[in-house]
């Protein structure tokens, strides 16, 4: 019953957010605009919400002036051509992501999808098909939706891009916190599989996820999407590498 009426809740906040759409409030923070053609209020544009400066080319991290990779990215295998995030995951944006991960507030997978697919452009990346980043269907009953998958079907929208979930998760992965880089590594590649070979033989795959920290995540399902031609990644936020 518990479950019943939560599913009834969230099919009428649905409702509730088509009849009322949450426009003309500041995407990250939800303050009213006075400009009703900006996305975000000046408060938060303020508040070094975009991931720019000096950032690594392959995984779009903030890197020290001079340094062209970051240690990672020289230190470990990547699997992937180049990552890019829109945002940096301060404070707001790191509110608001973990809205849109646990609290279903799904109307903020437009604006971060154009935000992705704009960044997109900017570095003329260009890719043939969208492979989002699997959840655990145990995951996705709990919270009802796979906000990667949201994301990914909504860039494939607006870019005119097929979304094929290529890869699954069969398990739900240890706490990875205390785990070391080639542990996670392990950890997630045992826990994801490859269930859709011929969707990406030979295309330009673009892997999306929400948000990016050890790039460990995307890494491995790049190592997991053998015969693709070339692979991308991106997420709406980039953490900072300590
Ligand atoms: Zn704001
Ligand atoms: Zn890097």
């Amino acid at each position: 019953m518990g479950n019943f009426l939560q599913k009834m809740k969230k099919f009428i906040d649905k409702i509730l957010n088509i009849i009322f759409p949450e426009d003309y409030k500041c995407v990250l923070c939800g303050m009213d605009l006075s400009d009703k053609n900006s996305v975000f209020c000046k408060e938060c544009l303020e508040s070094d919400i975009f991931n720019e400066g000096n950032r690594c080319v392959k995984c779009d991290a903030m890197i020290k002036k001079g340094n062209i990779v970051c240690d990672h990215c020289k230190n470990q295998k990547r699997y992937f051509e180049r990552c890019v995030c829109p945002l940096n995951y301060n404070q707001i944006v790191k509110s608001a992501i973990l809205k849109l991960k646990d609290d279903d507030a799904l109307y903020y997978v437009a604006p971060f999808a154009k935000l992705i697919v704009q960044r997109l452009k900017e570095e003329n990346i260009d890719f043939d098909i969208i492979v989002p980043v699997p959840s655990h269907p145990k995951t996705v009953k709990r919270r009802g939706y796979n906000p990667a998958l949201l994301l990914a079907n909504e860039i494939g929208k607006l870019l005119d891009k097929q979304v094929v979930e290529a890869l699954t998760k069969n398990v739900i992965t240890k706490k990875q916190k205390r785990l070391n880089f080639e542990e996670r590594q392990i950890n997630l590649h045992d826990s994801m599989t490859l269930i859709d070979k011929t969707a990406i033989k030979d295309k330009v795959v673009l892997i999306v996820d929400d948000i990016i920290t050890t790039c460990a995540t995307i890494n491995t399902c790049s190592s997991l999407l053998k015969g693709a031609k070339k692979i991308y990644a991106t997420a709406i936020a980039r953490t900072n590498l300590d």
